[in-house]
């Protein structure tokens, strides 16, 4: 919380009896909020009086999906008017002035709901809030609901829209969570109680297709362009083509991140990886759906797939579980083949020959090529973070004080002795400037160009390091391979009729 807003977990605060059935015990719970706040819920309340909410009882598991967020600054959009339940916007901002939105962004916002309608058919939902707080005060926060998310965006997503494209698979990412996760969940995954520990196997999907949907749905919506999510999707791709940890950890074993310590940072992220079941799970998911859009001639996709999947039927609880062997199935209604070795091979390879899962990439019509301009998407994130990312280069991403945030495993950087922590105090002699650092890797192509050398500061000691490396600066992109048809055009392009922007 801030001084301004509060996001209300109620996990954080309530007490429940232990050993029953969470959706057996019913709580009505009661809220004082400050004078003059509003607030957003998924909770059904009578009218509020003046300084007390009163709830409807609700069973606890509901409660605590449920949180609440208010604060003093806030607006209500209505995302599908004249829908078939209410889908809302609930603002809320630092700052009176960041609440306004203007028609296209709306338009975008609302096509959103469109599109996942769309794909996914049946919703699960009597209503649904977007809880999207505003801030650069609150900590930030993506977090599925059944009928709500927390969606915790800079102060200013609406008036930085061009800066910010990156933030904006959130909303799609925690909409689609609706029906992947919270609707269809895996089996291990779902606990009766809070007090029994959950296990991750199947995160690869929970998240890993969730991640390839929202970046897909916002394409779709028109809240990213086709060519910001190709950008975007260069830069995931890159990351795990040059993410060495794959020679000792499958992709399958992340999933036991959340266990093991995803909060904390991580020293070298390309050795032993992080949660890498989100972004390289959704280029597993790609590689899926242009297999089967080739197997099919175009007649099939991973939409047929979602909608079998994670659409209800009529009648059906608030939670359904499945297994692997589920999802084996649900994908052999669409194509028949051999998912199980498809998904299997993936997400459990490693060893000094594993690569990155690319072949989607290739699929869909593209390939990931290096240039020496960073693209837009690529050049707006190292700005925002105020720093110099040479990572496909040097293999060193550094802060615009010359401290060194992250060096890749196995790059130039890393062979000559780089680390996390240390300090570039000086190149060739002169104080450390991260321009200069760019346009000395660019003169470093030149025949006979000596080594980058180093003046490196770690705790109190200094020392001189030399980087041979002439390969001049690398960005990673997407290159149309005009051989394959383009797939992942199809996939981006928008599916259901879009609202007018103006
Ligand atoms: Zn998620």
């Amino acid at each position: 919380m801030t001084p301004g807003m509060v996001d209300l977990q109620w996990n954080g605060v309530v007490l429940y009896p232990q050993g029953y059935f969470s959706r057996g015990v019913t709580v009505a719970a009661r809220l004082a909020l400050p004078a003059g706040w509003k607030y957003a819920t998924a909770l059904d309340a009578d009218s509020p009086g003046p300084d007390m909410i009163a709830f409807h009882p609700t069973d606890l598991e509901t409660l605590v999906d449920s949180p609440v967020l208010a604060g003093a600054n806030a607006a209500q959009v209505d995302l599908d008017p004249g829908g078939p339940a209410p889908v809302r916007l609930d603002i809320f901002a630092d700052r009176p002035d960041a609440l306004v939105i203007r028609a296209d962004q709306l338009a975008a916002h609302r096509n959103l709901v469109r599109e996942a309608y769309r794909l996914f058919g049946g919703r699960r939902f009597d209503h649904y809030d977007f809880l999207m707080a505003l801030s650069d005060q609150i900590s930030p926060i993506g977090l599925e609901h059944a009928r709500s998310s927390e969606d915790g965006v800079p102060l200013r997503y609406f008036s930085d829209w061009e800066k910010l494209a990156g933030e904006r698979d959130l909303l799609p990412h925690e909409f689609t969570h609706s029906w992947n996760g919270k609707f269809r969940r895996p089996a291990d995954l779902y606990t009766a109680t809070f007090e029994t520990p959950m296990r991750d196997s199947l995160l690869w999907v929970y998240e890993g297709q969730t991640q390839y949907w929202g970046r897909v749905l916002a394409a779709r919506a028109g809240l990213i362009t086709r060519q910001q999510a190709l950008d975007l999707l260069a830069q995931d791709a890159a990351a795990f083509d040059v993410r060495a940890g794959r020679r000792w950890r499958p992709l399958q074993d992340t999933a036991n991140e959340p266990v093991i310590g995803y909060k904390a940072a991580k020293i070298w992220p390309s050795w032993q990886r992080s949660a890498d079941y989100y972004a390289e799970g959704a280029l597993i998911w790609l590689d899926v759906d242009t297999l089967i859009r080739e197997q099919t001639k175009g007649q099939r996709s991973l939409d047929d797939f979602a909608r079998a999947f994670f659409g209800p039927a009529a009648g059906e609880g608030p939670v359904r579980t499945y297994a692997f062997e589920d999802l084996v199935r649900a994908l052999n209604g669409v194509s028949p083949y051999d998912w199980a070795g498809v998904l299997r091979a993936r997400l459990d390879r490693f060893g000094p020959d594993a690569s990155a899962p690319l072949d989607g990439l290739a699929r869909g019509g593209y390939r990931l090529v290096y240039s020496d301009s960073p693209n837009d998407s690529f050049r707006l994130d190292e700005a925002r973070r105020r720093g110099c990312d040479l990572t496909y280069s040097l293999g060193l991403n550094v802060d615009q004080h010359g401290l060194v945030r992250e060096v890749a495993w196995d790059s130039p950087a890393y062979r000559a002795g780089l680390a996390p922590g240390a300090i570039l105090v000086a190149l060739n002699g002169v104080a450390f400037d991260a321009d200069n650092l760019k346009d000395a890797v660019r003169a470093g192509k030149a025949d006979g160009a000596p080594p980058l050398e180093l003046i490196v500061r770690t705790g109190d000691t200094f020392k001189i390091v030399r980087i041979d490396y002439h390969g001049g600066l690398r960005y990673p992109r997407l290159e149309r391979d005009l051989a394959v048809p383009a797939r992942l055009d199809d996939i981006l392009a928008p599916h259901a009729r879009r609202t007018d922007a103006g």
